[in-house]
């Protein structure tokens, strides 16, 4: 027998792939009286093809569900694909920008169309994929995440966390990004460290450091230490002080949060535009009025910022610091340019996160059962009897 010089899989491959897929091999016989085993496979996005890792995984678990298999255990490998929304969207965009269009342009049924048709497509191309590695996994079961039986599962498992209580509605401070109007989990942020101008504004007797003097028109507190005693004659009352729109009265609050070190010790609460501002206002609801929105979903500056409404925040941020050095209430020589900072930004597209009060967001409470970390297993109890193990926090 004459053996090729060059072995080629296109001959062989395909052919037992195939077979094993028809003789049945990768769907298990359900034996109530034997222990079965069981992976669901963690459902890659349907936004392009596989990756080295996918075929990390892929290796790993085909290695686990195989040597199960061959003890004799009804062994089920779980095949899925993620519609995987705002990654999906991402993705799409960058394809639409090629074409030389944009989303807001096509309209709406045939955007949807058009998307649905690229995911299914990708999901196509995964699969291939999956079985050109010989993942012994059950297509039989395949599912997907826009299948209408998971989407009602997502609601119901929705439904049944409302009825036990578990998730609420709440309004927080959100990471969020102006150009693709989401919303992101920490995770989906990353940090630049950026020198950035660190301006010292006069606000009364009082002179606060800050780089956002844009985001003052949303001011309700001015903040120091308890324990610095430059400003001990201040706490509890309220000052007035004159801003680039008038005069305006606000009141003095002590926080251990606040550094004595940085700036001149006393800082501005600005809780709708800043994480740590949000949590001060927070122990100090008592005595400073709501969180006050200056900014929108844009980025852009509202009514409250008044002759700024309208403006970019960049744009904002130049001209309030030129009306306010014109107003003496900023000292332009004391101005420090090589202010070096953090700045978080959307893991996308690079643009900075504006934190951004939303309300009637839907929160998942974590102090109580099943949640709680002495209630893990009851967690696990819970959802495996009301979802199918996906998840997706935008859907
Ligand atoms: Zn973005």
């Amino acid at each position: 027998m004459e053996i090729d010089k060059v072995y080629n899989s296109k001959e062989f491959e395909e052919k037992i792939y195939t077979m094993w897929e028809k003789s049945g091999y990768f769907t298990p016989k359900i034996d109530s009286t034997k222990k079965p085993f069981c992976i669901i496979m963690p459902p890659p996005n349907a936004n392009g093809a596989l990756h080295i890792g996918h075929a990390l995984f892929v290796t790993l678990q085909d290695i686990m569900v195989r040597y199960h298999r061959m003890q004799g255990e009804a062994t089920l490998w779980l095949p899925g694909a993620d519609h995987a929304g705002f990654e999906t969207q991402v993705v799409f965009d960058k394809k639409l920008e090629k074409e030389g269009r944009k989303r807001n342009e096509v309209p709406k049924d045939q955007l949807l169309k058009e998307m649905m048709e690229f995911t299914l497509k990708n999901k196509e191309i995964m699969e291939g994929q999956f079985k050109k590695l010989g993942a012994s996994c059950d297509w039989t079961r395949e599912k997907f995440t826009l299948d209408q039986d998971i989407i009602q599962t997502v609601y119901q498992t929705f439904e049944k966390l409302k009825q036990d209580d578990l998730i609420y509605k709440g309004s927080r401070l959100v990471n969020w990004c102006t150009k693709h109007q989401t919303s992101l989990s920490d995770l989906e942020i990353k940090y630049e460290e950026r020198i950035d101008p660190l301006y010292y504004i006069k606000y009364g007797s009082f002179k606060l450091a800050t780089v956002r003097p844009e985001t003052k028109f949303g001011d309700t507190a001015i903040a120091v230490n308890p324990k610095d005693q430059r400003y001990q004659d201040y706490v509890g009352k309220e000052v007035e002080v004159e801003t680039v729109l008038g005069k305006a009265k606000i009141k003095v609050i002590a926080d251990e949060s606040v550094d004595m070190e940085f700036g001149t010790g006393a800082v501005k609460v600005t809780p709708a535009h800043d994480f740590a501002d949000f949590e001060t206002w927070q122990r100090h609801k008592a005595e400073i009025p709501e969180p006050k929105v200056v900014i929108d979903k844009y980025g852009k500056m509202n009514e409250l910022a008044g002759i700024y409404q309208g403006m970019k925040v960049a744009e904002a941020r130049e001209k309030v610091v030129a009306d306010m050095v014109e107003k003496g209430l900023l000292d332009e020589t004391e101005i420090d340019y090589k202010y070096k900072h953090n700045v978080a930004c959307c893991f996308k597209c690079g643009t900075v996160i504006e934190p951004t009060l939303m309300d009637n967001q839907w929160f998942i409470k974590m102090t109580e059962k099943p949640f709680a970390m002495d209630g893990k297993i009851k967690r696990l109890e819970y959802f495996a009897s009301n979802s199918m193990g996906y998840s997706n926090s935008r859907r």
